[in-house]
């Protein structure tokens, strides 16, 4: 095995690549020129932390970075069956499209930051981040403006509600984000903050980098009856226990440990007191793998343990898995391209190879199924926090440092100026 420190390097993840060496002079500014954009990046994130919106409707989200983008030299379409927002940018020779991808979506729970700009709705927070999402592509899309020039082909800047679960770019591609600019994008970038990693460090990987998400969901249906005579009833509690036990026991023996796969039951509900046996017991849970054929298989599985189990104890079984986000794949030129890219806007030290991927999931994949490109995680710990204690995204006390923001900008006007030079 490696040791981990040449693991930090690129090169490692894809062998030499033949990819031109860059001119520094090309990129050399561009961190400096977010960086004079950052008093905009902060008030435009601050506005919409304080305004947080759920789901895939976010009516004063969009207005705010339309009023954001205001004044630029931008083609703007609204979403029709949520309220995106698709800016594209022509440069000023012809070329390819490639796309850039922020969301826009909060979640629901009240934010304990104790920050003066917090959340002003009880039960919305900014706790994934996607505030500072919105901010860093707007400001991306005002640099890039500077730089028209300099663009042989067209930017899609994607402004994209409902990330957290509702998939949002499913509906955006529907409605053609990824013909925005005429043609379709050649290629794709999208970034995520995440308090667990040192500010300012880009971190990417070759291939998976998220997993799929799937969620199960089982009904169990006994007969109900004293709790001091269950030979009278058929009870529903133990066959749903063993269906807990079981399910694991699927995994370690019938999954490849070449093939990650996790199985968690994380809600199992029955009964209403101690003297009943209950006629139902429910249970659910998530499915989270890296191949789409992994979760093929585990998806058949499920259901299967959970019938098979059920009909050892006498219960009726129903049970159905239901899609969410597939596996999010990078593609390894484009992953490697933007840890190149990172090392020489931000420095060395700033540019990381995840060595796993992570077992979240993110619906970016819908883009990169179609589109070569990749997703990057960009580190926002606080100054002063410790990375093994840091309050993590989806936290009700999640704080992200602002400064990473201007890498963030950086790095996306970085990858549409390499792209479409
Ligand atoms: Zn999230
Ligand atoms: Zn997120």
């Amino acid at each position: 095995m490696r040791p981990k420190r040449l693991m930090r390097h690129y090169r490692d993840m894809t062998g030499p690549t033949d990819l031109p060496t860059l001119p520094d002079a090309r990129f050399a500014g561009l961190l400096a020129e977010a960086r004079a954009l950052q008093a905009k990046t902060v008030e435009l994130r601050r506005e919409i932390h304080r305004n947080p919106e759920i789901g895939l409707h976010l009516p004063k989200t969009q207005a705010a970075i339309k009023a954001a983008l205001e004044g630029l030299p931008l083609e703007i379409t609204e979403g029709k069956s949520t309220t995106s927002l698709t800016a594209v940018l022509r440069g000023a020779k012809p070329g390819p499209s490639i796309l850039l991808r922020g969301d826009m979506d909060a979640l629901p729970l009240h934010e304990d930051t104790g920050l003066d700009f917090a959340s002003e709705d009880d039960g919305a927070m900014h706790a994934c981040g996607h505030d500072t999402h919105v901010a860093m592509l707007a400001s991306a899309a005002r640099l890039l403006s500077e730089h028209v020039d300099e663009l042989a082909g067209s930017i899609v800047f994607m402004f994209q509600p409902g990330e957290e679960g509702e998939h949002g770019a499913r509906h955006m591609i529907h409605e053609g984000v990824l013909e925005a600019a005429g043609e379709r994008v050649e290629k794709a970038f999208g970034l995520h903050i995440f308090t667990q990693v040192e500010s300012g460090i880009v971190q990417t990987r070759p291939g998976p980098i998220m997993a799929s998400a799937n969620s199960f969901h089982v009904k169990v249906t006994g007969r109900g009856g004293h709790g001091s005579a269950p030979h009278q009833a058929i009870d529903p509690v133990p066959a749903a226990a063993a269906m807990v036990g079981a399910l694991q026991t699927m995994v370690a023996r019938k999954v490849s440990v070449f093939e990650p796969a996790v199985v968690s039951v994380t809600r199992i509900e029955a009964g209403t007191t101690t003297n009943i046996i209950p006629e139902t017991a429910f249970l659910e849970g998530t499915i989270r793998t890296l191949s789409e054929r992994t979760l093929a298989f585990v998806r058949e599985e499920v259901p299967k343990v959970c019938e098979a189990i059920g009909a050892a104890h006498g219960v009726r079984v129903s049970a159905e898995v239901v899609s969410g986000y597939p596996v999010t794949v990078n593609d390894p030129q484009v992953a490697a391209r933007v840890l190149e890219l990172a090392g020489e806007v931000l420095g060395a030290g700033n540019a990381e190879v995840m060595e796993n991927p992570v077992m979240g999931a993110e619906d970016f994949s819908y883009v990169l199924q179609r589109v070569p490109g990749a997703f990057a995680f960009l580190g926002a710990c606080p100054p002063g926090a410790d990375l093994a204690t840091v309050e993590a995204n989806h936290s009700n006390r999640v704080v992200f440092d602002e400064d990473a923001m201007a890498n963030g900008v950086a790095m996306y006007a970085a990858f549409a100026l390499d792209a479409l030079r």
